[in-house]
């Protein structure tokens, strides 16, 4: 056979594989294609998921009559004309292939106007040349775009198509993922004449929670925690979730850079490292992160649907992510707000009776026990605990975070204790009793808490080991018998260039030969481990991530473990003078909220809460 053209519509219908998967990527590219244009406002119409019809319609600058017939063919663009303004994209599209693309798989017809004279032009292509006729129609500024009869032409297409439910959620989801990360933008979702969802342009806080709410559901947001960090001229911004608000599966985990949704390896790997030993099990956390950053420091032209993205620096990218939620994470403690100044709030050590008397009962400190009399009511951290607002549903403890947040009148600056007695509670509270030998109930200003005494002193038990070890380094210790392994030529080579690292770790290693090394010496607290198990897991992580925290999830399993043998078992008796020692120290401790193992160390219910339960007031 020998070498032709193929036609314009076939190498469109080539290119639509890769970027029109099914009605959601319709649905996708359109409103990518709204937002560039700069639209506050958004309807989307769908029937039969998608399948029949996809309208998307518009308030934006609207096309030039002109160029309504260019916008359908391939390679045509209004976002981009020179090579160099590649290397710095803005916006969310920029191929030019989507309009062409649709219109090769369905009946499309783009109808837009650039003005409010009501007058506006249209285009519609199905036939085989894919020619475009072009007739005045009726239209306000902007422009709506109708594909009907997807994939008619490519019957094989069709048949990949799943059931009308699962395709529709597919829409859902992709409108939902734009409305995230575009909250001055109004959207309308109707599915076969029915509204799904209608959400209005958010500015505020409060408009921004609400389309949370109702993208991600009530409880979501009242588990998530606000984080907005810089860094090295990058911007981490957004929501992340409480460790114990965690899901079975990766849901509602969203990630964007400049705007763009992606999907990317140092981005998971980052978050996942930060949520480290606080997750139960195999459970995912939620979040919400915008990335901000030069858009020369990325490359989003990886991949035709843009799914994926390159970063120049991704070790600092990586780095970002991992330190800051990894912090914020830290910082999640009944007394504070993530972002909160920890250092400034926090007490001298030596002004806390209650801090010796754990120290009796966690037996670490020197035995001095002193009686922590509820009586004298601490007053720290008391500008925290401003008047109850509005607590309802909420399960966990959060909700006392949240109320906590200081109102206008509330004198909040660092150290200012208010005068008013009833300020001056813990957030903890004081110990009422234990029951059954396993939990401690204790009431604080706003209701009741209860403590799982093991899984708190456990925690409390593991961040002091950590303390304790990183202030003293990683001591290393010299192999009676140096281990000797093969390795490949990448590896010797990150063996090479990360020198530096493998001495921090307390690993050396020297190179023996062109595939050969051998290692020496290794962290003493992980003698007996599989070291080139160990060493061959950094050198993956390496290779990809460009740094590796290996050894030190490895010293932390081992210090956990120790955390968890040496706590407080259940039925061992407190006095309340324990208790509230406990209480104060979990207050002061980082990751508070969950046990080595991810289970929650505390719950708190509200009085409004309790009332509910007996019908009170009602
Ligand atoms: P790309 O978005 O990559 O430029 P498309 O095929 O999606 O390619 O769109 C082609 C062009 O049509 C865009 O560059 C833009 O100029 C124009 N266009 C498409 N949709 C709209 C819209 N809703 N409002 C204004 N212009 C649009
Ligand atoms: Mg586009």
């Amino acid at each position: 056979m020998r070498i032709h053209q193929l036609t314009p519509r076939l190498s469109n219908q080539i290119a639509a594989g890769e970027v029109i998967e099914r009605p959601s990527s319709v649905v996708k590219e359109l409103l990518e294609n709204c937002i560039d244009a700069g639209a506050t406002h958004i309807d989307i119409e769908v029937e039969q998921a998608g399948i029949k019809l996809i309208k998307v319609r518009d308030n934006a600058s609207g096309i030039h009559k002109d160029d309504l017939a260019l916008a359908l063919s391939r390679h045509a663009t209004s976002k981009i004309s020179v090579i160099e303004d590649l290397e710095g994209i803005s916006s969310l599209g920029f191929r030019g292939e989507a309009l062409a693309s649709i219109s090769s798989v369905s009946r499309l017809k783009l109808s837009s106007s650039q003005d409010d004279s009501g007058q506006g032009w249209v285009v519609s292509v199905e036939g085989k040349d894919m020619a475009a006729d072009i007739s005045p129609v009726a239209h306000g500024k902007g422009t709506t775009v109708e594909m009907r009869d997807l994939f008619f032409n490519t019957p094989a297409r069709r048949k990949f198509l799943r059931a009308e439910k699962t395709e529709f959620t597919h829409i859902d989801e992709s409108v939902k993922r734009l409305a995230l990360s575009h909250f001055d933008i109004a959207f309308t979702l109707r599915h076969n004449q029915r509204m799904v969802f209608n959400l209005k342009a958010a500015t505020t806080k409060l408009e921004k929670e609400r389309r949370l709410a109702a993208i991600c559901g009530n409880d979501f947001i009242q588990n998530v925690f606000a984080i907005d960090l810089q860094q090295g001229g990058m911007r981490l911004s957004g929501w992340i979730g409480d460790p114990t608000y965690s899901k079975s599966q990766a849901i509602h985990q969203y990630f964007y850079v400049n705007g763009r949704m992606v999907r990317d390896k140092v981005v998971t790997h980052a978050v996942k490292q930060a949520y480290q030993d606080v997750l139960y099990q195999s459970r995912h956390p939620v979040y919400i992160l915008y990335l901000e950053l030069d858009p020369q420091a990325v490359d989003v032209n990886v991949h035709p649907t843009k799914h994926e993205v390159r970063f120049r620096e991704s070790r600092q990218v990586h780095d970002l992510i991992f330190r800051g939620l990894y912090r914020a994470i830290a910082d999640l403690r009944p007394a504070e707000l993530p972002g909160t100044p920890v250092s400034e709030t926090r007490p001298e050590e030596s002004e806390i009776n209650s801090m010796e008397a754990s120290q009796v009962l966690l037996g670490l400190g020197d035995v001095k026990p002193v009686l922590n009399d509820p009586s004298r009511k601490i007053g720290y951290e008391s500008a925290w605990l401003a008047p109850l607002m509005s607590v309802s549903e909420q399960q966990r403890s959060y909700a006392l975070l949240r109320s906590a947040v200081p109102n206008e009148n509330t004198p909040t600056s660092p150290g200012q204790e208010s005068s008013s007695e009833q300020n001056e509670m813990p957030p903890l509270g004081y110990a009422l009793a234990q029951l059954q030998g396993i939990y401690i109930l204790a009431q604080n200003k706003e209701g009741l808490v209860i403590v799982d005494m093991h899984a708190a002193h456990e925690r409390i038990s593991y961040e002091r080991l950590k303390k304790s070890y990183q202030t003293q380094g990683i001591v290393s210790q010299p192999l009676l018998v140096p281990i000797t392994l093969s390795l490949s030529q990448k590896e010797i080579g990150a063996v090479e260039e990360h020198q530096g690292v493998f001495v921090s770790l307390g690993l050396k290693i020297d190179i023996l030969g062109s595939e050969l090394v051998v290692i020496r010496d290794v962290p003493a607290l992980l003698r007996d481990s599989n070291i080139e198990l160990l060493l061959r897991d950094i050198l993956a992580d390496l290779l990809t991530h460009g740094s590796s925290t290996r050894t030190e999830e490895l010293i932390n399993e081992l210090l956990a473990t120790m955390a968890c043998r040496s706590a407080v078992r259940a039925n061992r008796h407190l006095s309340l003078m324990e208790m509230n020692a406990l209480l104060r120290e979990m207050e002061r401790t980082e990751r508070i909220g969950q046990c080595n193992h991810g289970r929650p160390t505390w719950v708190f219910k509200t009085m409004v809460e309790l009332d509910k339960w007996f019908l009170r007031g009602q």
